[in-house]
């Protein structure tokens, strides 16, 4: 059983009894009232009173099975717009029973399941009640209420309070990268402040530094983290051994767990693909040790030769430039991505391997022949793509590379070609303003009430005036960013639509010169006049060594940007590198 694995390790474990109201994704679906949810595109019906209770009882019965099969304590879901939310606030709640109407009434539903529970479950079983810290609706709960709450469920029985932020229809990031590390800090603090039992905090808590910081100034008295472990299942080990330079810390960027999960993909994490498939990459060496050759220590090329060692292999990795990385030293420009971290966790486990790395060192084919290799795995790379438009070499033509290394630095008036993924990557560095990377800037930006007195914690967003005038474009038609993530592509497009920056789809590239970008819109000649015209158009394939092995008999792995460039991405690098070390 789950639970007896969980003790024999030393642990505890409590079971979250979740209730979806009106996300459900299922027909028949039930609610606090029949007010749809803006994400869901089924319309619940509202419960009954009789429902109601019998929900109640459901919930005690739930944690008195949680009880019977060994756990520890269960946790009652009452925060992220699921049904007990749904029944605190009025944005959802307009019933004209015992239920409904004022707080105490809103409030009688989550008290009613906690006393119950209790009474089920007898005192020495643990109640974690997941509460709602901050909306982020209208229609949601303030500061005041919120406290209320807390209080309320303090006297009811719960014995830890746990904290959410933000329901899922908020149209307010509360745990992508854009967020801060612990933006939700005083949202917590102010319970912590209003009760006696334990407070957990939540969100954007990556790095046991962090987490020991909360602990230090009193914001909680425990925290919460779940896509760290997907990261690294070794973090709580490394951080009590004093390793916390190893840990492969979770960059926040829902790309293979959110993001999977919501394709109905088992998830997994863009760092550490081994996450959820420990089976598929199981943990020791092969059953043959080989010489390896690993030409690129880029995204793809580092989770290959550190993954290739674990297994046993003598591996040398290559690289042309001073510094491993490739082009995640770009995409740690871009503010919010967190790839430094991935860098210091790919350069300690380097450190402290016997890979031999070789950078500033542009290895060719005669040195990989004379190497006489076992198995040559090329990961170069790619490199931008440059379209065949008319004035492309002109000087106000700068490339994305460029541009994110601060090689270059664009005027105040700025074209980009290609609202791709590193299109809108390029947008977001430019408009960022210099002094808007903290939290109460972030907070600001997205309307959230520090003192949470809004309704709902919100506030009408301030906006920051831009220092540049900043046009995208793209040729599809089609609604630009699509491929950007499910879970974070929709804050990146409001935060630059937010700041004024048009996209222009359907165009069609005249040329460049020195009035800037001349395009077809719509059918109608049109001149964007721009300082520098920044290429975001895409990328190809870095490969020719592979062809010069070929010719010399050697058969090289093609992995990462090298292999495809169309589309690739961290994601696809880290995994494949893994993949291909496996098939050694
Ligand atoms: P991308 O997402 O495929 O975008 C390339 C852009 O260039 C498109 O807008 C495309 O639009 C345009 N383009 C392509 N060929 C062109 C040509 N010959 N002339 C002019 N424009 C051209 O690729 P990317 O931006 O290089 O990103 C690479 C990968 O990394 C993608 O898979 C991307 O999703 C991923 N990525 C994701 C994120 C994120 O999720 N936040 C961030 C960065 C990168 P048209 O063809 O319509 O003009
Ligand atoms: Fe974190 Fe991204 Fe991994 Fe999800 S996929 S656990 S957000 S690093």
């Amino acid at each position: 059983m789950v639970t007896d694995a969980v003790h024999d390790a030393g642990g505890l474990i409590c079971l979250q009894i979740l209730h979806a109201g009106r996300y459900s994704k299922q027909d028949g679906l039930v609610g606090a009232s029949d007010i749809p949810s803006p994400i869901n595109r089924r319309k619940p019906r509202a419960l009954s009173t009789a429902e109601v209770e019998h929900t109640v009882e459901s919930f005690a019965n739930c944690a008195a099975l949680a009880r019977e099969a060994g756990y520890d304590g269960v946790e009652i879901m009452g925060s992220e717009g699921y049904l007990i939310t749904q029944f605190t606030a009025t944005r959802t709640n307009n019933r004209s029973d015992k239920y409904g109407g004022s707080l105490e009434n809103r409030l009688r539903f989550p008290l009613e399941v906690v006393r119950a529970t209790r009474a089920r479950v007898g005192p020495d079983f643990m109640i974690f009640f997941r509460m709602s810290a901050l909306d982020l609706v209208e229609g949601g709960l303030n500061a005041e209420e919120t406290l209320l709450q807390a209080r309320a469920l303090e006297a009811a029985g719960v014995d830890v309070l746990d904290t959410g932020v933000g329901w899922h229809e908020a149209r307010v990031p509360t745990i992508g990268y854009m967020v801060p590390r612990a933006a939700w800090r005083d949202a917590t603090a102010r319970i912590k402040s209003a009760v006696k039992i334990p407070v957990v905090a939540t969100n954007r808590i990556n790095t046991p530094e962090l987490a020991e910081e909360l602990l230090q100034q009193g914001v909680a008295d425990l925290v919460s983290l779940a896509r760290p472990f997907l990261a690294d299942s070794q973090f709580v080990l490394k951080a009590e051994q004093g390793r916390a330079d190893e840990i492969n810390t979770c960059v926040a960027c829902n790309q293979a767990c959110l993001d999977f999960l919501f394709r109905n993909k088992v998830a997994s994490c863009l760092v550490n693909p081994r996450a959820c498939r420990e089976t598929h990459f199981p943990v020791g060496k092969a059953a043959r040790a080989k010489r390896v050759a690993v030409v690129g220590a880029g995204a793809a090329g580092l989770s290959c030769a550190i993954t290739a060692f674990e297994r046993g292999h003598e591996v040398t990795l290559y690289e042309a430039n001073d510094a491993i990385g490739g082009q995640l030293n770009l995409a740690k420009q871009v503010p919010g991505k967190e790839f430094s971290e991935t860098l210091r966790y790919f350069r300690t486990r380097l450190d402290r391997s016997t890979v031999r790395t070789k950078t500033g060192h542009r290895v060719g084919a005669d040195e990989l022949v004379q190497g006489a290799y076992d198995a040559v795995v090329i990961a170069s790379g790619v490199r931008p793509r440059l379209p065949d438009i008319p004035g492309i070499d002109h000087p106000k033509v700068l490339r994305y590379d460029e541009v994110l290394s601060g090689t270059k630095v664009p005027g105040k008036r700025v074209a980009i070609i290609g609202a791709g993924g590193i299109g809108f990557d390029v947008a977001e560095y430019l408009s960022k303003s210099k002094g808007g990377a903290g939290t109460q800037a972030f907070l600001a930006t997205w309307g959230v009430d520090t003192l949470g007195m809004g309704d709902g914690g919100l506030v009408a967003p301030v906006t920051v005036e831009q220092q540049r005038s900043i046009v995208m474009l793209q040729r599809k038609p089609t609604p630009p960013g699509k491929g950007l993530g499910a879970t974070t592509g929709w804050a990146i497009r409001m935060e630059l639509a937010r700041r004024g920056i048009p996209v222009l789809t359907g165009v069609s590239y005249q040329r460049i010169d020195d009035e800037g970008l001349h395009i077809l819109h719509e059918g109608q000649p049109q001149l964007i006049a721009a300082d520098h015209v920044i290429l975001c158009a895409g990328q190809e394939p870095v490969n020719a060594l592979r062809a010069e092995l070929a010719t010399r008999g050697i058969e090289a792995t093609l992995i990462g940007g090298a292999e495809r460039a169309e589309e690739i991405d961290a994601l696809r690098a880290v995994d494949q590198g893994m993949q291909v070390a496996y098939a050694l």
